[in-house]
């Protein structure tokens, strides 16, 4: 989510609204925004400040920024301007919550467990109605999505109410589908138009729960997995490289293989060093150095296993070239940066890059691949 910081003139609270015209000058760049509170009008301006328009509910920053026909924005009282839904990208997110069931050892949000928790689902909603992508997909995360079942329905049936074409992916721990009547339920809206994305940390329970914080994690998790697929939805299982897992990791890929032979997707992933996983960097981080021979053995077990498999949020020079292929671009945009030395590299288009908050600790590891 890309968000910019300017001056808001008659604007009270949150205003939601879409870009329907965007006009670029030599000094700037305008744009018309229709509100969704009564299909009125407020006016974004970047760059040099034009006369006599700040009359009306407006904003403006000096530095000059871009915004897309379609995309849906939030202008706050206080001067921020939060881009809610890019026009035709498919890195959109609903964060819906920062409540969570869990607390994981590595988790890269800022989880509330209790007290002060914020839910979203009713601004996400906001934000769909507005959305007139031809058929939009969104991530719907959190927190934990499903820790309020009843609003995650709402949600899904208001972007279904205003465009039939939605499509999600939904990064859950999926432990509320251990009750079969909420997968069914779900499997109603969502069949055919949906991927849970369900992480599994370790095949013994007790480095699971340990991970995730909570007893009974991975057998929940797994009963909630099977459920969702017994109703027909998509599923991927997604696993991260920590110094809990490594050690096993190979047990790990064969519980997947023989527990979920169903899942559409596995995604082996790097990690992102931010939060939770920032506080606890001494017990969670594994060096790039020491995760090449684990992947290449996951890697092969879930090939000859016939699952799809992905790497996510490695760069190509910290793999092994056999399993580049493998690799994706996974880090959103407004997540990415290169180290300097990428600039001489020539899969640099290929490569996924690096978290931001990643860069200072793997840079020694960068080394520009030269063709
Ligand atoms: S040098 Fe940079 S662009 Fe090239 S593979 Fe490494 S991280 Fe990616």
């Amino acid at each position: 989510m890309r968000g910019f910081r300017g001056v808001s003139y008659n604007i009270a609270g949150s205003l939601y609204g879409r870009v329907d015209a965007v006009k670029s000058d030599a000094l700037g760049e305008s744009c018309l925004v229709t509100c969704a509170d009564d299909s009125g009008y407020a006016y974004v301006r970047s760059g040099s400040l034009l006369e006599g328009v700040f009359l009306k509910r407006s904003w403006h920053a000096h530095e000059r920024m871009h915004l897309s026909v379609g995309d849906v924005i939030c202008l706050s009282s206080d001067g921020r301007l939060i881009v809610e839904y890019s026009a035709g990208s498919r890195d959109n997110v609903f964060c819906v919550t920062d409540r969570c069931n869990h607390r994981c050892i590595m988790c890269p949000q800022h989880v509330v467990i209790s007290g002060g928790a914020v839910d979203r689902y009713a601004e996400c909603c906001r934000v769909a109605r507005l959305v007139e992508d031809s058929s939009p997909l969104v991530g719907i995360t959190g927190g934990e999505p499903l820790i309020a079942p009843d609003k995650f329905v709402g949600l899904v049936e208001t972007c279904l109410d205003s465009n039939a074409n939605w499509s999600f992916q939904v990064l859950t721990n999926a432990t509320a589908c251990a009750d079969y009547q909420l997968a069914k339920q779900l499997a109603g809206y969502l069949k055919g138009r949906a991927v849970f994305c369900v992480p599994i940390y370790s095949d013994s329970a007790s480095v699971h729960d340990q991970i995730v914080g909570s007893h009974g994690g991975l057998w929940k998790a797994t009963l909630g997995v099977h459920h969702l697929a017994c109703e027909g939805i998509d599923t991927e299982i997604r696993t991260v490289l920590l110094s809990h897992n490594m050690h096993r990791f190979r047990s790990l890929v064969e519980f997947i293989c023989k527990n979920f032979p169903f899942a559409g997707h596995v995604a082996l992933m790097g990690q992102e060093m931010i939060a939770n996983a920032r506080i606890n960097m001494d017990r969670v981080w594994v060096e790039p150095s020491e995760y090449g021979g684990v992947l290449v053995d996951a890697v092969e077990l879930l090939d000859d296993s016939r699952i799809n498999v992905s790497i996510y949020n490695i760069p190509l020079c910290m793999l092994p070239e056999n399993l580049w292929k493998y690799a994706s671009r996974s880090i959103s945009e407004w997540k990415v940066v290169h180290a300097e030395k990428c600039s001489e590299c020539s899969v640099r288009s290929e490569c996924c890059g690096i978290f931001f908050s990643n860069l200072k600790y793997v840079e020694k590891y960068v080394v520009p691949i030269r063709s």
